[in-house]
């Protein structure tokens, strides 16, 4: 496997630099990293032969001599793979992480590994034969389950059973000749809003997904926290009602048994059926199965069975959310995944209850957003969770 890094942090520095801020001239670089002209000249000579940087003209004057300008090589390409409960997100970037080319497809991740990578390869197949780059420097897969992160390996995903311990991070890596990692979907969708989001200027927030389960991305210093084995913020399995419904973790009660997409579908269904909502029988006659978009559309149609799950629902989340506000006090909460999809009437309700049943002290600088990428999130962030990997020192 060919595997190209920076051979010092100096190195490292500058390819983040670049990567973040784009291209700069010689002299602005060297400011920025704090390289004199013969120490920089040395290092971008060795990142040039490792095919990572190039020069791009000249810069404006600063008087004297002009400087030339230095970026990341144009041919740099990383690979972001978000794999969902039932979609798959595939997408190519450049070495400053901007989207080349994304596909997205309907997927069960039920239907086992070997089978959902082999789509996903297939996918990347299609989207390498459009490009004129050689290969990826590197690649990154999130998964909607937790993830031994050092190993890559999935530890008991409720949502996708035959995943257990499969070397996920090996298989890929095996096929696409790169180093790759693999993390928790959650944490790249929190990686992709940190590069590219709303919270591109924040360095302590939440980023909570509510898609087919629901789950919390806890970045701390710009960094994302994965505590000791990977599955910090996997806050779907919160307990908040002993009496609750029965969850894929085979506990009662967690909040994504109540409120996941799958969960709403369930109470969608069983209201259908139960003649509680004409809108969702009309729905459900329709397509002969419901989704957490058809709750979506029934509540803005005014259906007020599916006005009062989103209610519900909405305040269950902010109800775990004020305990985690008080425990954390971050500067930003991001809320994304398939079912924030609903808008603006789960938000208020996350926001009411978040801001209620927290102190001022927490809550007053503290805004409660949709996220803006929707499923660009964890592609961008597999894809920064990889450039973070391959622009570190070896
Ligand atoms: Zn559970």
């Amino acid at each position: 496997m060919a595997v190209i890094r920076p051979d010092n942090v100096r190195q490292a520095r500058i390819l983040r630099l670049l990567r973040d801020d784009g291209p700069r001239s010689r002299a602005e670089l060297g400011d920025a990293v704090e390289l004199s002209r013969s120490r920089l000249a040395v290092e971008l000579e060795r990142l040039d032969h490792l095919g990572l940087v190039e020069t791009a003209g000249l810069a404006a004057s600063r008087g004297g001599r002009r400087s030339s300008i230095v970026q990341i090589a144009r041919q740099t390409r990383f690979l972001g793979i978000d794999i969902g409960a039932t979609s798959i997100d595939i997408a190519v970037t450049d070495g400053e992480l901007r989207v080349l080319s994304h596909v997205a497809e309907p997927l069960d991740t039920r239907q086992g590994p070997e089978v959902v990578i082999g789509i996903a390869l297939q996918l990347v197949g299609k989207l390498r034969a459009d490009d004129v780059s050689p290969g990826f420097v590197g690649a990154a897969a999130g998964v909607p389950g937790p993830v031994r992160f050092r190993e890559g390996v999935p530890v008991s995903p409720p949502l996708m059973p035959g995943w257990n311990h499969f070397p996920v991070r090996e298989t890929f890596a095996a096929e696409l000749g790169c180093p790759v990692l693999v993390d928790n979907d959650v944490n790249i969708m929190a990686l992709g809003e940190k590069h590219a989001g709303i919270a591109k200027s924040v360095d302590d927030f939440l980023f909570v997904k509510i898609g087919t389960g629901i789950g919390c991305g806890i970045v701390v210093g710009g960094e994302v926290y994965r505590g000791i084995s990977g599955s910090a913020g996997d806050i779907g399995h919160i307990r908040v009602d002993d009496n609750g419904p029965i969850c894929t973790c085979g506990n009662a009660g967690c909040l994504e048994a109540f409120f996941g997409g799958a969960a709403l579908a369930r109470d969608a269904v069983a209201a259908a059926r139960a003649g509680a909502s004409e809108e969702l029988a009309r729905l459900l006659a329709r397509s002969g199965t419901l989704t957490a978009a058809d709750v979506a559309a029934a509540s803005t149609a005014g259906d007020p069975v599916a006005v009062g799950m989103i209610r519900d629902g909405g305040r269950r989340v902010g109800q775990v959310l004020a305990g985690l506000v008080s425990f954390f006090n971050p500067g930003l909460i991001v809320i994304g995944g398939g079912v924030a999809g609903i808008g603006h009437a789960l938000l208020a309700e996350i926001r009411g209850a978040v801001y209620s049943r927290s102190l001022p002290l927490a809550t007053g600088n503290m805004p409660i957003v949709l996220s803006e990428l929707g499923d660009r999130a964890g592609v961008i962030g597999a894809a920064r969770l990889s450039s973070d990997h391959v622009f570190s020192a070896r």
